[in-house]
């Protein structure tokens, strides 16, 4: 599946969720919002028709009672009265404008109102008693009353079946909201689970196949899975992988083809000189140690190139035996110690021999290699340290020289093959295997070799190997 797939997928998914949820949010408040309206209206409808009930009922006495002894006061009241069934009258007109059925109970409450007003308010036009005329008003208010009794009990159900509404439109809403916020915790789930597993794991271990790839396992392939931006990326990584181990592999075979080949002829140079030594005179001889000695740097070189074919390709074969190291370190500084007038060799070793179980041709390679460099490398010449240090489970040796140093961003480097720092590049010759072999072959004996350098003062190379 497509990056792009998913991430459209995910928004749809999400957007479906928000607008369902706002469109029946927005429809759910809306609803009720109507229904608590309506519900206050027939409210206000119910409490207006009791209090015209109340208002006839006052209106009706006040009329008998004016009718009775005519006072001033008992006007005032008797107008009161009348304005509060009017009053009543114009705000059940305006309540039941929006619903037909009232409207009618309404139209009929109305005519019959105003006929008895019209009717009770002419008292003194007629021939009956105050108290006659009271109780045919009385009659008329009763039957009045049965039809705003009416019109209560049909707001009264109207009530019941707003409440009921109301409370069906909430369980409604409640029954929406549980779903959708259900269906959001599993689109959520859905969509999480997705990224975990077609995004973030994918990532993780392409991420931990290239670090691996970086700290020098490079038969490590990553695996094709995830979205497909991440397959082609993986993909990309594994055909880089491949390539370079081709091309590594082409290039050992070919560096191993020429060493092979360069091997015999030098052999046969060596054993010449020697031979010519025997038997030559002295201005001769000096020519020809050069000569021996440029053939020796040559045949170590083609011996680094050799081993360093066989190491890489898998190859390297350590015979172990029980080996002095203090003896080894000595013999090691006397090779050298002629070598070369402006450096001073310094050996810190213990008193008593060190048995350590090694390879000795191979160590002696490594002690030999960091000797070589740190003549090669302190040109200006200067103190050159071999000292060596035995604890509990393990033996510690370093050769520290005063040169040139190496950059701090160059250390890393320096251990792998063909890597020479920018100093030394043009300045001093070398093709960088040494330190690479010599790696390995500490490796080979589960030990660690390590650098300390400050540029223009000098390096210490250490070597640690369990006992
Ligand atoms: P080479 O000496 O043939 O170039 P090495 O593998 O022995 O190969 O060393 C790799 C690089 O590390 C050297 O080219 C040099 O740049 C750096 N180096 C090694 N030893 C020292 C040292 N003692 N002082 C400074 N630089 C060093």
């Amino acid at each position: 599946m497509k990056l792009k797939t998913v991430t459209i997928f995910s928004s749809v998914l999400i957007g479906i969720l928000f607008s369902t949820l706002t469109i029946s949010y927005l429809n759910t408040s809306k609803v009720l919002d109507l229904q608590a309206r309506e519900l206050s209206n027939t409210e206000k409808q119910i409490s207006a028709a009791k209090g015209l009930k109340v208002a006839l009922l006052q209106h009706n006495r006040s009329v008998f009672l004016f009718s009775l002894n005519k006072k001033n006061i008992r006007l005032q009241k008797l107008n009161l009265y009348h304005d509060h069934i009017i009053s009543f009258l114009d705000d059940l007109d305006i309540l039941v404008a929006a619903n037909k059925e009232s409207k009618k109970f309404q139209e009929q409450i109305r005519n019959k109102i105003l006929t008895y007003i019209e009717k009770r308010e002419q008292f003194g036009n007629t021939s009956l008693s105050a108290i006659e005329q009271y109780n045919s008003a009385s009659k008329h208010i009763d039957e009045l009353d049965l039809h705003i009794d009416s019109f209560v009990k049909h707001n009264d159900g109207r009530m019941k079946s707003l409440i009921a509404k109301i409370d069906e439109e909430k369980n409604r809403a409640d029954g929406l909201a549980l779903f959708l916020l259900t269906s959001g915790l599993v689109t959520i789930l859905i969509i999480l689970f997705g990224i975990f597993t077609m995004i973030y794991k994918p990532l993780l271990n392409l991420s931990k196949i290239i670090n691996e790839y970086k700290n020098g396992n490079v038969n490590v392939r990553a695996n094709n899975s995830g979205l497909n931006e991440i397959k082609v990326v993986a993909n990309n990584f594994n055909l880089m992988a491949e390539n370079l181990k081709r091309q590594k592999e082409d290039q050992l075979s070919f560096i191993a083809s020429i060493a092979h080949d360069l091997r015999n002829p030098l052999n046969a140079i060596s054993i010449a000189i020697h031979l010519l030594m025997q038997d030559t005179d002295v201005k001769n001889i000096e020519i020809l140690k050069i000569i021996h000695k440029q053939t020796n740097d040559l045949n170590r070189l083609v011996g680094d190139l050799l081993d360093t074919t066989r190491i890489e390709a898998g190859q390297l074969e350590l015979e172990f035996s029980d080996t002095d190291i203090v003896t080894l370190l000595q013999n090691a500084v006397e090779l050298f110690r002629n070598s070369s007038e402006i450096h001073n060799f310094v050996l810190k070793l213990p008193k008593s021999p060190v048995i350590c179980h090694c390879d000795e041709v191979r160590l002696s390679q490594v002690i030999n290699n960091l000797i070589t460099n740190s003549i090669k490398y302190s040109p200006a010449g200067g103190c050159i340290t071999v000292s060596m240090v035995k604890e509990e489970d393990r033996i510690l040796f370093s050769v520290t020289d005063q040169g040139m140093g190496i950059e701090p961003n160059e250390l890393e480097n320096i251990f792998n093959p063909f890597q020479r720092t920018k100093a030394t590049k043009s300045t001093i010759p070398g093709i960088g295997l040494g330190l690479s072999a010599s790696k390995k072959i500490i490796e080979g004996h589960k030990g660690k070799i390590e650098v300390q350098s400050i540029l223009n003062q000098g390096s210490t190379f250490q070597v640690t190997l369990p006992v």
